[in-house]
């Protein structure tokens, strides 16, 4: 098949085009993101390839159905950008990654979850300069501090694993949780619960209407003083001028942040030559206890070839017309 490949890095490109020619499929790479401006790229393809960015709404969808484009291939997990309804209205079959590596994205939150609580982000920056003081480092033991897990989905299970492994205390909330829960030493308990006895939260349910903005004033009211809140699934789970009240206040003791609501147009691109003109992201990284990092937790070599070879796979039986267990109805 041709098609048309968006929101594209070079790191992509090194992994998709191997799996691309085992597959006998045609890319054409575009560093832009799909948009409504954008979407006349797709013209003379069979379908495009998307990623977390590229925005799926229905006048895209309807554009990209009559340019003949007929499948769309999410090469990531999450599918909050992509208007499913439109693309079934419209016969344009959508299939995704669901699993490329949970392990990547649940060892990037606990990696935040140490750096933050050692300080880790402050001593190197201190080191270099010489300064080998401890004063404003001090962090905490884990061991037998209680973790709220929210979302316990193929990420969040392997988190809550990890977490357990330093000897932590898992309370977990999913609308679906596990049958094997109590057995792996994961408690299930209602949102209310998990959110009140944390002093780690960590995000890792989808973001759909009932998590937008999950993480507000009054969620954040109910936590314990100081928690730390870990976000890793969608920057809209998380209300973020509320999270930069609770810093203000003090009541959130540390947050570490991998995806940002307004990140579409910042993240992934170098702007370091550039005025920053998101206030609420600039207000962000003023505080000493923020550590934001820019989308990466996929970003290991195991989960992107994972996602190219799956990506590939997935349109191979599209283009046979044949079930694709990845792929997303409405
Ligand atoms: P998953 O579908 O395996 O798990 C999601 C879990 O959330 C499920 O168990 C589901 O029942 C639960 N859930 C759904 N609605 C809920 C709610 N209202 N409250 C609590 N739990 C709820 O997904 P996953 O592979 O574990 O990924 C989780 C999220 O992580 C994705 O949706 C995506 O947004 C994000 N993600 C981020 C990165 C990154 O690089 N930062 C990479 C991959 C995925």
């Amino acid at each position: 098949m041709k098609i048309a490949v968006f929101s594209t890095k070079p790191y992509d490109q090194r992994f998709l085009e191997p799996a691309a020619k085992e597959h006998g499929h045609e890319l054409t790479f575009f560093e832009t993101r799909l948009t409504a401006d954008t979407v006349g790229l797709a013209e003379g393809n069979d379908g495009v390839c998307v990623f977390v960015n590229d925005q799926l709404n229905h006048p895209v969808m309807i554009e990209l159905a009559a340019l003949g484009a007929r499948h769309v291939a999410l090469r990531c997990a999450g599918y909050n950008n992509i208007d499913l309804n439109a693309a079934k209205k419209l016969g344009v079959r959508v299939v995704r990654v669901p699993a490329y590596s949970p392990h990547a994205v649940a060892e990037h939150a606990v990696g935040l979850i140490l750096a933050l609580n050692r300080n880790l982000h402050r001593a190197y920056g201190r080191v270099r300069d010489g300064d080998f003081r401890l004063e404003g480092l001090l962090g905490f033991d884990l061991v037998s501090r209680t973790v709220g897990v929210v979302g316990t989905g193929r990420i969040g299970w392997v988190f809550a694993q990890i977490v357990r492994g330093f000897g932590c205390r898992v309370l977990a909330y999913d609308t679906q949780p596990r049958a094997e829960g109590p057995q792996a030493g994961i408690e299930y308990a209602p949102l209310e619960t998990v959110l009140t006895q944390s002093e780690i939260v960590s995000l890792h349910c989808p973001l759909t209407p009932e998590t937008h903005h999950l993480i507000d004033d009054r969620a954040i009211e109910r936590m314990r003083a100081g928690v730390m809140i870990i976000n890793t699934s969608r920057g809209a789970v998380i209300d973020t001028p509320a999270v930069i009240r609770g810093l203000k206040s003090g009541k959130i003791g540390h947050l570490g942040l991998d995806v940002y609501e307004e990140e579409a147009d910042i993240f992934f691109e170098d702007l370091s030559d550039r005025v920053l003109s998101d206030d609420v992201l600039a207000r962000l990284l003023t505080f000493p206890n923020v550590l934001i990092t820019g989308h990466q937790a996929f970003f290991t070599s195991d989960a992107l070839h994972s996602i190219a070879e799956t990506t590939m796979s997935n349109l191979s039986q599209l283009e046979r017309a044949d079930t694709c267990p990845n792929e997303l109805l409405a």
